[in-house]
Formats: C-alpha cells, sequence, structure tokens
C-alpha cells in the first residue's frame, strides 16, 4: 500500500479513538497491564506486565512502563506529535521506576537510573522494530556511574553502545537518511571498533579495556557528528524522547512496511513503547545475557533450550558476534560442544531460572520464548513470548502438553497451524541417498524438511530466480529483515553465523521453510559470488542440498522423498482433530494409490472420482482407442459395440478404487472434458482408427472436423454427452454397478455414488437419473445383489444454484465444483485468467485469487443459497465440495459455516482440511 493511503486509514481510524489511558505502569510485584491486552500495550508490554503483576508469577522483571500502540497511531495521524499530557505521563512513571531503583535517579550525577527504550507490536516482528539500551548516560552521569560501580570498563561499554544504537535508530533512520550501502552509521562505527579491537590485539569485544572503551567512545562521538552533522545528545531527556519517537517513527519504516505486507499486519496496529529500567549482563564475569525457549522449538522436545553470552548485553545473543554458550547439556551444538554451559558457570542463577521455565508453561500453558540477563549473580526477566516453533516441533509439542494436561483438546487442535501440519507432509532428503552421502557442511537446524536448489547470494538475486520459475537457496553470512523478501523466494536458507535465535532462524521457523544456520566452515565472497565449503569452492547457480531438521549441508542435487504418511505424531494429533470435528473430509481420488494414501489420513470417502482418469496417462492407450472409437462412430450401432469394448476396462478400473474405499462412499462422475478432446491428432493414429471402424480416412477426418467447438468449456461436454448420446450414461452406470455388484459378492460393503456433471436444468437429472435407474434395476436383477448408491449432481453453472428447490426433487446429493462455479460466476477462464488474476490482487481489486480460496462474497453467497433452496425441498441432501479449495483453510472453513456435509480435496490436503475442519468446529461450534 502506498505510504499516502496507508496514512489515511491511520487517520481515519484515529478518529474513532478516544485518548484514554496512555501509560502502563509494571514493577514491584505489580502491573496495570496484563497479557490480554496485547493491542492496547503490544505482545511485549502485555507479557511484562503478566510477567511482573500476575500473582501466579511476580518473576524479577525490572520497573518500567508501556506507552501503548494508541499513542502511536495519535503520533503517526497528528503529524508526528504527541498527545497532550503524555509528557507529564512519561514523567510520572519515570519517578515511579526510581522508586523502585533503590535511590537511582535519571539524570542523576552521582546515582543515575539508565533505561532501555523498546518497541513492541502486537505480533512479533522479529528485527523490524527498533530498540535502544543504556538510555541516560551523559558526560554528566558517567563519572557518578564509574564511582558508583568502580568499573569504568562496564560505564564506557554501555556507553558506546548506546552510541551506537541511538546514532543509528534515531539520528539515522528515524531522520530518514538512507546512506549507502555499508556506510550506514552503525557500520561506520563497527569498523572503527574492529580497528580497535586490531590494535589492541582483542580477539573479542570483551577484551578491550575500559581505557580503550573511553577512547572509542570519544570516536564515536566525532565519527556521528562527521557523519550526521550533528552532536549525538549530552541530555538525558532528550535521549529517552528521541528514543521513544524513533520507536514511533520505526513503526512506518521501510523495512517494517515491507515485513507488514508479507505478514498481512495493519498499519493501523501501531507499536507500544516499552521504557524499563536497566539491568547490565556486562557488569563482568558473573553477569550475563540470554534468551530461552521452554522446549526445544526445533524438535518439540520437553528440554530447557537456551543460548547466552557472558559479560555481555542482549542485542550481543541475537547477532551473533561471539558463538553463544548452552545453558545446559541440551542446549550444546557442534559450535559450543567445549564451551561451558550456564548450568556449570552460574549454577544458582540457572536453578532460578529452570524454575521459572516450568512456572511460565504451568501458567501461559504453552511454549515460551524468553529473554534474560543476570546482573551479578542476580537474575531478571526481560522478555517471554509464545515461542515460534516448526511444524513437527508444534505437534509435538501439542500432544505433550496434552498428556502433561497442560492443554485441553480444543488447545492441542488450536495450537497448531494448517501450515505446520503441512509441514510434517514435508519433503524430505532420501534418507537412503543421505546416509551415502558426506555432507559438505554442518550448522543449526533451525527450519524444517529438506531442500534443493541453485546456489544464489544475495536478496535480490533470489527473488529474481524465482521469477524465473527456479528453485534457488539463499546462502548468506547471516540474514537481516532487508533479506526477507529473498528469503521468501528461496526454497531454503542457509547462512554462516548465527544460532538458534539468529534473524535467519527466526524468521525460517515461523515460516516453516528448510533453513541451515551458523554453517561454521562457510567462506562466502560476495564479489566473485563464490563460497568455499568443506574444502570446495562453489559459484552462484550450483546446487546445494539442505538438512534443514539436522543441520547439513551436501553438494549438488540430492533425491528427495515425499513425506511420510504413517508418521506416528501426525495420526495421533489427527485422532484429536477427529474428534472434535462435524464436518467430514473426503478425498478428490481415481487410483488405488491415491485412494489408500488418502484413507490413511483419514479421508472418509471420495467426493470426487473423474472416470475420464482412464483415457489419461499410464496404461490408457487401450482404453483410450476405445474411446476414440465410440466418440468416432456414427451410427448407434457402431457406438454401442465400441461402448461394449470399452465396458471391462471402465468396470475393472472403478473396482479397484471401490474396493480400497470399501465402507465408504466413492462418488463416481460421469464423463466430464468434451469429446473433440480425446480426438488424435497424428495421423497414423487416425488411420489405424479408420481400419479398426472400418471406414475410410476421408469419412474419419470429416467425422473428427465435425466435433470441433469454438468454445469446448461451455459445448457438447458433461450431461449434454449424455443427453445427446444415453448409451454413454447407460454403459457408465453399468460399469458402475456391476463391479459394486462383484464386490459386494466377495461380501464387501460399497456405496458407488453416481454424481451428473456440468448440470443447469431439472430436466437434465430428470433424464439421467432414469436411465441409472433402470440400468440399476437390471443389473441388480440379474446379479441377485441389491446396491446401495445414490445420484446427485454437481452444482458448477450458475444457473443450477437458482435451479437447486428443483434439482433436489430428484437428486440425493449436491456437490459443488467450485472451479467451474467460480469461473462461471465471474466470467473468468480458468485457464487464461493467471495473467490478469495476479495484477488483480497486486492491485487490491482482489483480496485473493477465487480459484484458490473462495470467494465468499460472491461465490459463497451461491453456494449458501443452493444449500438452503436445495434442503428445502430435500431435507436429507448430501451436500459437499469437490472443487480445489476443499484444503483450502479459509474454504473448508467456509463450508464448515455453510452447513455442508463434506469437504473434499486431493489426497495431501487431506490432513490440512481434517485440522481446518476441527479448528473451524472450535471456532464456529455447529451441532452436527
Ligand atoms: P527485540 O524485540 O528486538 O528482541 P528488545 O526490546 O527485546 O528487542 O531488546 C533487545 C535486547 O535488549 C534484548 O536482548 C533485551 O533482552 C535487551 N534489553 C531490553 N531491555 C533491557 C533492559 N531493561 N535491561 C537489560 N537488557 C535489556
Ligand atoms: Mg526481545
Ligand atoms: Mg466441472
Amino acid at each position: 500500500m502506498p505510504k499516502s493511503a496507508t496514512m489515511k486509514k491511520v487517520k481515519k481510524s484515529v478518529k474513532s479513538v478516544k485518548m484514554s489511558k496512555m501509560v502502563y505502569f509494571f514493577g514491584g510485584g505489580k502491573a496495570e497491564g496484563n497479557e490480554s491486552m496485547k493491542n492496547l500495550l503490544g505482545g511485549k508490554g502485555a507479557n511484562l506486565a503478566e510477567m511482573a503483576g500476575h500473582p501466579a508469577l511476580k518473576l524479577p522483571v525490572p520497573p518500567g512502563f508501556t506507552l501503548t500502540t494508541e499513542v502511536c497511531t495519535y503520533y503517526w495521524a497528528n503529524k508526528r506529535t504527541y498527545p497532550k499530557n503524555l509528557k507529564e505521563t512519561v514523567a510520572m512513571n519515570l519517578a515511579r521506576i526510581e522508586q523502585l531503583s533503590n535511590g537511582k535517579k535519571f539524570g542523576d550525577p552521582k546515582n543515575p537510573l539508565l533505561v532501555s527504550v523498546r518497541s513492541g507490536a502486537r505480533k512479533s516482528m522479529p528485527g523490524m522494530m527498533e530498540t535502544i539500551l543504556n538510555c541516560g548516560l551523559t558526560e554528566t552521569t558517567i563519572p557518578g556511574l564509574v564511582e558508583l560501580t568502580k568499573n569504568p570498563r562496564f560505564v564506557y561499554d554501555a556507553y558506546r553502545r548506546l552510541i551506537m544504537m541511538y546514532s543509528d535508530v534515531v539520528m539515522e533512520k528515524a531522520a530518514g537518511i538512507k546512506p549507502e550501502d555499508d556506510m550506514g552509521i552503525r557500520k561506520q562505527l563497527e569498523r572503527i571498533m574492529n580497528d580497535m579491537k586490531q590494535k589492541k590485539g582483542a580477539k573479542s569485544d570483551t577484551d578491550l579495556s575500559g581505557d580503550d572503551l573511553k577512547a572509542l567512545a570519544a570516536q564515536f562521538k566525532l565519527k556521528v557528528k562527521e557523519v550526521l552533522g550533528k552532536e549525538f545528545p549530552d541530555d538525558p531527556m532528550e535521549q529517552l524522547w528521541g528514543s521513544i519517537g524513533a520507536v514511533f517513527a520505526s513503526w512506518m519504516g521501510e523495512r517494517a512496511v515491507s515485513y507488514r505486507r508479507i505478514e498481512k499486519i495493519p498499519a493501523e496496529w501501531g507499536t507500544a513503547v516499552n521504557v524499563q529500567a536497566m539491568v547490565f549482563g556486562n557488569m563482568g564475569e558473573n553477569s550475563s545475557t540470554g534468551v530461552g525457549f521452554t522446549r526445544n522449538p526445533g524438535t518439540g522436545e520437553n528440554v530447557f533450550y537456551g543460548e547466552f553470552l557472558e559479560n555481555a548485553q542482549g542485542e550481543d545473543v541475537v547477532a551473533g558476534i561471539r558463538t553463544p554458550h548452552p545453558i545446559n547439556e541440551s542446549s550444546r551444538s557442534e559450535q559450543s560442544r567445549d564451551l561451558k554451559s550456564l548450568e556449570q558457570l552460574m549454577p544458582a542463577a540457572y536453578k532460578e531460572l529452570s524454575a521459572i521455565r516450568r512456572k511460565l508453561e504451568k501458567h501461559y500453558h504453552d511454549m515460551l520464548d524468553i529473554e534474560f540477563t543476570i546482573e551479578k549473580g542476580t537474575l531478571y526477566m526481560l522478555q517471554c513470548r509464545v515461542g515460534k516453533r516448526n511444524g513437527p516441533a508444534a505437534v509435538r509439542m501439542a500432544l505433550d502438553m496434552h498428556r502433561e494436561k497442560l492443554a485441553t483438546r480444543e488447545e492441542v487442535v488450536m495450537r497448531v497451524t494448517p501450515s505446520q501440519l503441512d509441514e510434517l507432509l514435508h519433503p524430505i532428503i532420501d534418507p537412503k541417498a543421505e546416509a551415502v552421502t558426506k555432507p559438505i557442511g554442518k550448522g543449526l537446524p533451525a527450519g524444517p524438511g529438506g531442500a534443493r536448489g541453485a546456489i544464489v547470494f544475495t536478496s535480490e538475486d533470489a527473488v529474481n530466480r524465482r521469477k524465473e520459475g527456479k528453485e534457488v537457496i539463499l546462502v548468506r553470512e547471516e540474514t537481516n529483515p532487508e533479506d526477507v523478501e529473498g528469503m521468501r523466494a528461496a526454497e531454503a536458507i542457509l547462512t554462516a553465523r548465527g544460532g538458534m535465535t539468529s534473524h535467519a532462524a527466526l524468521v525460517a521457523r515461523g515460516w516453516g521453510k528448510c533453513c541451515v544456520v551458523g554453517c561454521a566452515g562457510i567462506e562466502i565472497d560476495l564479489k566473485t559470488k563464490t563460497m568455499h565449503i568443506g574444502g570446495i569452492t562453489l559459484k552462484e547457480g550450483d546446487w546445494i542440498s539442505l538438512n534443514g531438521s539436522r543441520g547439513l549441508v551436501y553438494n549438488g542435487k540430492m533425491n528427495m522423498l515425499d513425506a511420510s504418511e504413517s508418521n506416528d505424531m501426525l495420526d495421533q494429533f489427527l485422532k484429536l482433530c477427529n474428534s472434535v470435528r462435524k464436518l467430514q473430509v473426503w478425498t478428490n481420488a481415481e487410483t488405488e494409490e491415491d485412494s489408500s494414501k488418502a484413507r490413511k489420513f483419514g479421508a472418509e470417502g471420495i467426493g470426487l472420482f473423474r472416470i475420464e482418469h482412464m483415457f489419461y496417462g499410464k496404461g490408457s492407450d487401450e482404453p483410450l482407442f476405445k474411446l476414440r472409437k465410440m466418440i468416432m462412430s456414427k451410427t448407434l450401432e457402431e457406438r454401442k459395440s465400441a461402448l461394449n469394448e470399452l465396458f471391462p476396462h471402465m468396470k475393472n478400473d472403478i473396482k479397484k478404487t471401490l474396493k480400497v474405499m470399501q465402507g465408504t462412499h466413492v462418488t463416481i462422475r460421469l464423463m466430464d472434458p468434451p469429446l473433440h478432446e480425446f480426438v488424435p491428432h497424428q495421423k497414423e493414429k487416425l488411420q489405424e482408427l479408420a481400419v479398426s471402424l472400418g471406414i475410410s480416412f476421408e469419412e474419419l477426418e470429416t467425422r473428427a472436423t465435425l466435433l470441433r467447438e469454438s468454445n469446448p468449456m461451455m459445448g457438447h461436454r458433461g450431461v449434454r454427452l449424455g443427453v445427446t448420446y444415453p448409451e454413454i450414461t447407460e454403459m457408465q452406470a453399468r460399469a458402475i454397478f456391476e463391479a459394486a455388484s462383484e464386490l459386494q459378492k466377495e461380501g464387501l460393503k460399497v456405496f458407488p455414488d453416481i454424481m451428473i456433471p456440468v448440470v443447469s436444468l431439472k430436466n437434465e437429472v430428470v433424464h439421467q437419473a432414469e436411465i441409472i435407474h433402470k440400468v440399476y434395476a437390471e443389473v441388480s436383477k440379474k446379479n441377485g445383489v441389491k446396491l446401495k448408491y445414490m445420484v446427485g449432481t454437481m452444482i458448477e453453472i450458475p444457473r443450477a444454484c437458482l435451479m437447486a428447490g428443483q434439482l433436489a426433487e430428484t437428486m440425493q446429493f449436491f456437490s459443488f465444483g467450485t472451479n467451474d462455479l467460480t469461473q462461471m460466476t465471474f466470467g473468468y477462464s480458468r485457464d487464461d485468467s493467471g495473467y490478469f488474476l495476479k495484477d488483480y490482487v497486486e492491485k487490491g481489486i482482489l483480496a485473493e485469487d477465487p480459484f484458490q480460496t473462495i470467494d465468499q462474497e460472491g461465490v459463497g453467497e451461491l453456494i449458501k443459497m443452493t444449500v438452503e433452496r436445495g434442503r428445502k425441498t430435500n431435507k436429507e441432501l448430501k451436500i459437499g465440495i469437490c472443487g480445489e479449495q476443499g484444503g483450502e483453510p479459509a474454504s473448508v472453513e467456509f463450508c464448515h459455516k455453510a452447513g455442508l456435509n463434506y469437504v473434499s480435496c486431493s489426497p495431501f490436503r487431506v490432513p490440512i482440511a481434517i485440522l481446518s475442519a476441527a479448528q473451524s468446529q472450535i471456532r464456529h461450534p455447529r451441532k452436527k
């Protein structure tokens, strides 16, 4: 959305907002807000309040306050100004922090309080928004803090960080300055720091002394002045308000706007700002900072999982500047093999943290992502939120928590998103191939499944190659928010640096995309677009394969496998979903293989068996030849004899699937496509056909020409064939009933249903049903077998919707063919609309492609009307959908709400449909 349009929307929405309470305080075992107030306080603010103030938690959270998202909305709607009284309110709340801070005061020369200014939107936007630490350090307060802590190294470390963050976020980004590549102020300051490290022979930033850092801070300030033309502010209040304004400004920053577009987060939401007393992980050896997950987010295992850095401040862990230590043994990785864990280094703090972990899970009933800091041995909690996880982990945790009585059946079902479930169904590298191939690199398993693709080194290349339809893997030193579009376009992401909590890992996990991070052996040369890995050199366009579940990198294009169908976890999870849902899930299948796959997933019937499938693909030569003979027949005799030849093929083909699906309904659709589709184009095939029919080649050509149509999709197809040639319907019905009778005689229970396509008139179905019932009577009598069968119709032409009441007089079921129904309702050709529909979606003319998700407003209205009219005539009418949209979550929910009996979708979408149906039932309960 262009900025002006966004702004208008924001302005409009702010008119209706009355500025109520603008600031919410937390600390000292109390809080004015709580976890349920995410819309107002943002996720971070709401959870800080919950941790600090909920009687069941009262965790050690440094005191602070949250400026609400409404203030952000106001700020953007009012030329970047603040509501009246905000300054006073903030000052008052700052005083409340001071009261809880052992005499520290903001700006006090002797005992200064420092604060962090942190962004926090409703939904987490990893790395998109800004945070400034150590706010309040000035020429006046620095000496006081040095005196107080007797630790000049710490003070100047905090100061150089403040200058880095503040100049970057407030003085550059928020001021709208767009530096050239690599010339951003932060990069420039980092280079100064690296020079200093080199000069001093320091391996890591922690090796720099207090004096080094003091000198560094002075250099930083000069550089800031030189590059940005302004002095670094030396007034604590100026720093505070500069930071607050910058966080609000970052909401409309380019990166944030682009991220929101991808994630469909509305601009009107706004961000909150949290101002919080600083605690220091950089006060020396017994101080540290870390992040963790209450369970392993990569596997779902019920083990505490996390990383930390000694003598550091928060952002260091995520930035990957040093290799983080594991918090315990279960968090150890290849890279941190020899590093001491928190459990080993600070057993008391670790124990306290473990207890908090349990408390939090018990309280939130979910896996949480946490941030903590230990200042001279004292533990503080700085953030918690429901943790991102990949699909397999999500399912595992949900099931475990059900067993641990932490989550109800409904919570379990709601906890896994359809796309997470989809990950369990994701391709993996063929384990056999993997077993005999040596990886060329090993990193951390940050995103599930396997992937392969050609190497690209920049986000832009990834996007461009993707547009050309190529599969690529984005390889980066580490990713940052500017890479998001490229990460999206790539099959998978591979980074040289970063841990399980790095940007790449967070984003990939959120999307369920295959990802390996921190693959230490990689050296990337961006100039030549090459990389060294495992002793070899690969260039752009070379293929690699990743195992994102194990963190392995392979050279070349490995064999891939479809996800396993007999996954125990998947079965258990689907069982829970099945016990919740009311909407049935059927499948679209025509082969034994597809049907049994779908049945294993839990399909309860076949909603669409296309009878003509036997004329396509493998083994279709013979039946196709016979079909062609039938098509080219002129007289009834010719046609009947061709149909007789076709009959055994059809019967046997149907029988196979009926057998697999015994005990369930199998909806067999009569011939649908226009006949000319089957007329051969090659001369020799025509010749062969002529010989077989005993007619001349010229005669055959004439007949073929007669079949040509200028608009075949609306031509002689579907029920229209059956009206012109009743014998075709007759033969199909006979094949179906004979196949079913044979199986029933073998003792199987089969339920064949016959579906008439492309119907728009009552008389069409009356005509066809009569033929079908007549054939049944004959077959039944001949075999002495009684079958349970139904006759129904597709609903795919708007006129059929209008006539639903009449159609239901003779039809026992309806099935919405939403592909054609969408085509005919919009007048969009299914085959040609690809070109312009994407423009429609991009320009917001259409919210979504109606061939992917049901157009609920228009086509949906027709569906609802059809259901109502149909059921009014025939209370028992069974209604389903068999279009492509039948496995798409939003469409499934629509069908659930519209009161359909079932959705039918392709076998691999069956689990998704099952989950969506269960979630729909929880969100919108229906009786049956
Ligand atoms: P993000 O949303 O990007 O994680 P945060 O606001 O959480 O940004 O802050 C960035 C880092 O700074 C985190 O590691 C956090 O723990 C740390 N941090 C934030 N506030 C404080 C504070 N008051 N004291 C110490 N560290 C802090
Ligand atoms: Mg954070
Ligand atoms: Mg159709």
